[in-house]
């Protein structure tokens, strides 16, 4: 192998004539910056005097602003830097633009090979890992995600073959700001996600996939959102409506979370309910004792699935069922509702009757309110239990956005979260540079 192939296999170069390799010593910038590796480099002649958006052939227009510089993926321990002129070419569609090069988008400071590890690692690792494995901020990190992902989305048809959705609301920075994003049930991938939520964010879902694909779409799940249903029963009118199971049992979940709130209140407030607790700078403040502080602590025993409950969480349960009655009445209510959507269609509809009643009796205020939502949305549940819309990708696409709109901040605006929401949880993950051999011996 020649020495200049060498050197553009070894930087994962094509269409790339290299020209020098250096190495520049820390003390050539005082000793700020950590030695480091200059390759100077030029497009082949076939690859070069191409516009830098569209790629095609244009003339040459003026020699732009003198030597560019993109960072590469580090050699070993040693940063690496490409440097190439970047001349303007005169474009028939976009006029003078800066000439595309093989190395990287136009546009961007790093070479495709350093983008698509960067967007690999996001998908993968936390924050912290990203930034100080790769050397970068956080905020680059979310526009080399942005563009990743436009370069994906251009080459696949992500709303292809789909039949059976959901439709979903996610919230970021502190549920201030909202995106909506549609999964394909069959694949439980994430397929669709844009900022907002409103009738107009979702139309423009309805949109993209045009009247032909709206009409193959046989079921929508979706937590009974009136904009949601609005547009859904105009744009596919066919479909069978359900209600995602699992936002239904979040409602519970939400009811019983007042009664026990109303009880711990009570039961603080109550003689012997709670002591003298003292902060910092003597700060002073009531501490829950005995009944209450059971009743504080129980929040996370009562949420989860009895099954999953640790030996520490069910004794508090089984406490509450003798301690306070109306809390465990609250829990069991809770319990009935999510065991509906396990049952068979014949034994769920008496069930779910049978359930309205008792709500309806129930002396439990928020759950009286419960048992009337539940009601309004009652042929929505019936629905997802005879189709057997299972609750499962929803679930965890929720979950895993909700750790994606965590990772965010630090992003400038909603497309690096849609961007590593879409490479994380969409049909077509990111891989990482050169491996697309598929074995490697040891
Ligand atoms: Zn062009």
């Amino acid at each position: 192998m020649r020495k200049v192939s060498l050197w553009a296999a070894l930087l994962g170069l094509e269409k790339t004539v290299v020209q020098e390799v250096e190495f520049v010593d820390s003390d050539e910038a005082g000793g700020a910056c950590p030695p480091w590796v200059r390759v100077s480099v030029r497009a082949t002649k076939r690859a070069g005097g191409r516009c830098g958006r569209c790629g095609r052939r244009g003339s040459g227009y003026d020699p732009g602003s003198g030597r560019r510089r993109w960072r590469s993926l580090d050699w070993g321990s040693m940063p690496v830097y490409l440097e190439a002129d970047a001349p303007r070419v005169r474009c028939r569609v976009h006029g003078p633009t800066v000439a595309a090069v093989p190395w990287a988008r136009h546009g961007a400071g790093h070479t495709r090979a350093f983008d698509a590890q960067v967007a690999w690692l996001a998908t993968q690792c936390s924050k912290a890992a990203v930034v100080q494995l790769m050397r970068v901020a956080w905020r680059t990190v979310g526009a080399i995600l942005a563009r990743v992902w436009a370069d994906t989305d251009a080459a696949t048809d992500r709303l292809a073959g789909l039949t059976r959705i959901g439709i979903d609301e996610i919230s970021y920075k502190r549920g201030y700001k909202f995106v909506t994003v549609v999964i394909n049930h069959d694949t439980g991938a994430l397929v669709w996600a844009a900022p907002g939520r409103d009738r107009a964010t979702l139309r423009t879902f309805f949109d993209e996939l045009g009247a032909q694909r709206s009409a193959a779409i046989t079921h929508v799940s979706a937590d009974g959102a009136g904009w949601i249903e609005s547009v859904v029963r105009d744009r596919c009118p066919q479909a069978v409506r359900c209600a995602d199971p699992f936002h239904v049992v979040r409602w519970a979940t939400q009811a019983l979370d007042e009664v026990r709130r109303d009880a711990w209140n009570t039961a603080r407030r109550a003689p012997g309910g709670s002591r003298q607790g003292y902060g910092a700078g003597g700060r002073r403040f009531p501490v829950a004792t005995g009944h209450a502080q059971t009743l504080k602590g129980a929040r996370w025993a009562l949420w989860k699935n009895p099954e999953n409950l640790t030996d520490k969480q069910a004794a508090t349960v089984a406490w509450i069922a003798v301690a306070d009655p109306r809390v465990h009445r609250a829990y069991l209510g809770k319990e009935r509702l999510r065991l509906l959507f396990q049952m068979s269609p014949q034994d769920a509809g008496p069930a779910l009757s049978s359930w309205l009643q008792w709500a309806q009796r129930s002396q439990l205020p928020s759950f009286v309110r419960l048992g009337q939502r539940i009601a309004a949305h009652h042929d929505a549940i019936m629905a997802s239990i005879e189709h057997r819309l299972s609750n499962g990708p929803t679930e965890s696409v929720n979950a895993k956005t909700r750790l994606i709109t965590r990772m965010a901040y630090g992003f400038h605006g909603p497309d690096p979260l849609i961007a590593l929401a879409m490479l994380k949880l969409g049909p077509t993950p990111p891989t990482l540079p050169g491996r697309n051999h598929p074995r490697i011996c040891q």
